[in-house]
């Protein structure tokens, strides 16, 4: 998006930018003996003690760990918050939140990824946690969901795979006014994977905790699963910090090295999302084999204005509806060459998906039609590909997908070929 059109963007002549932060944050050599500038993977799992020395830092590496440390300090600081906490995986993350409820309580959670829907419906209920879920769009869907004992709200935006968007200030404000005179309130967490920190801040806009999938665009480079919370309350931080370490979701110094080698380069790699799948979706949009395409930059976006006001840019992710059925998704899905057909999204290479057989394939038939993931659904993950080869790749597996609708003998498609 042009300069203009970035209300959130925090970045005074003061204060440092995303990027400044994301190569410097957490990441000083006086850290270190050695004075190393970049930062080494600590395999420890115990530290020496001074007999006589109290309160020294490190332990044993599932309480806390040095290269752990300096990744939990950068994701604080990308996302404008005072604490960062680092897990074995996203829905790690998710799973260590739960235990700040108990049973008997509620949950409120808007429409979004199968795995996050799989652990409301199959873990979280065996917890006595009872989740009812709403399409997020509405602010009033979550007003009128919300239960004396709701303790948690969790959200997603743009959910995956259909791109919708919550106006995260709106629901924020709604909640916090319905609950104003309760004295457990119901902690607001938003998923952020899809955005990741370069793109939106959910703190910003009144959230208590902003949770990531770190495997996806903020290690970027699709070898690494974890997961993040980040959030600024110290007294939910102090409360979450017990939990990572007494509930032992952890994860490993290489891969907490991984992740903060990724970020340095979060802010380049999401602007070349951004631009190349706008072009997508824009090549898509004007395809006669395409009904209708998801993504949150096009104006034809029902919500375009909000994310513009809410955002400051837009991901790889989108998805579209092909015109035709499971078939023809199927046929143009192994027409493609460039994007491979696979789970996850937010790495340096391109994958399309079939949410109905995929990736939602644990949602409730019922629950997935009513909220538009159908048979005709394909998701893209746009990569950091040339997006000419992109858009040549997509083109030849629609043109076969056509050819096949139109005879009984499907033609040989695809003049890719990748050396
Ligand atoms: C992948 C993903 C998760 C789960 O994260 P894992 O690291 O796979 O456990 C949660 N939310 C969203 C939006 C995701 O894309």
């Amino acid at each position: 998006m042009e300069e203009d059109s970035k209300p959130f963007e925090k970045q005074s002549e003061e204060t440092l930018g995303l990027a400044t932060l994301a190569i410097h944050s957490g990441q000083d050599a006086d850290n270190w003996k050695s004075r190393a500038l970049v930062t080494p993977i600590v395999t420890s799992n115990s530290f020496k003690h001074d007999v006589y020395a109290e309160g020294e830092e490190y332990h044993y590496s599932r309480m806390s760990n040095p290269t752990r440390k300096a990744l939990e300090t950068n994701l604080a600081s990308l996302e404008g918050g005072k604490y960062g906490l680092v897990f074995g995986s996203g829905l790690g993350a998710l799973s260590t939140v739960i235990y700040l409820l108990k049973s008997g309580d509620s949950i409120v959670v808007s429409e979004g990824y199968g795995g996050t829907h799989r652990y409301f419906r199959r873990c979280a209920d065996q917890l006595g946690l009872k989740a009812t879920f709403v399409d997020g769009t509405n602010v009033e869907n979550f007003a009128s969901a919300i239960q004396p004992n709701t303790r948690l709200v969790w959200m997603e935006s743009p959910t995956n795979p259909l791109m919708k968007l919550i106006d995260i200030q709106a629901v924020c404000n709604r909640i916090r006014s319905i609950t104003s005179d309760w004295t457990e309130k119901p902690i607001i967490v938003v998923d952020n994977t899809v955005m990741s920190s370069y793109f939106q801040r959910p703190l910003s806009l009144g959230v208590d905790i902003v949770m990531h999938s770190l495997s996806k665009y903020m290690n970027g480079h699709s070898d690494v699963i974890m997961g993040a919370l980040i959030l600024s309350n110290e007294e939910i931080y102090e409360k979450l910090k017990f939990f990572q370490m007494a509930v032992g979701v952890t994860s490993s110094p290489f891969d907490c090295y991984l992740v903060l080698r990724g970020l340095k380069t979060l802010h380049v790699r999401m602007r070349e999302h951004e631009k190349n799948s706008l072009e997508v979706a824009r090549f898509l949009e004007q395809h006669p084999c395409c009904v209708k395409v998801n993504h949150p930059g096009l104006p034809s976006h029902p919500q375009y204005e909000l994310g513009r006001r809410q955002m400051d840019g837009y991901s790889g992710v989108l998805s579209f509806y092909i015109k035709g059925g499971l078939d023809d998704a199927k046929r143009f899905v192994s027409k493609l060459k460039l994007f491979a057909f696979a789970a996850s999204l937010g790495g340096y290479e391109s994958l399309c998906e079939i949410p109905m057989t995929f990736s939602q394939r644990h949602t409730p038939a019922g629950q997935r039609e009513t909220t538009g993931i159908t048979q005709s659904l394909v998701r893209l993950s746009v990569g950091l590909e040339d997006v000419k080869d992109l858009k040549r790749d997509i083109g030849q597996a629609l043109d076969y997908m056509l050819s096949a609708q139109n005879s009984a003998e499907p033609v040989a498609g695809g003049q890719i070929s990748v050396p």
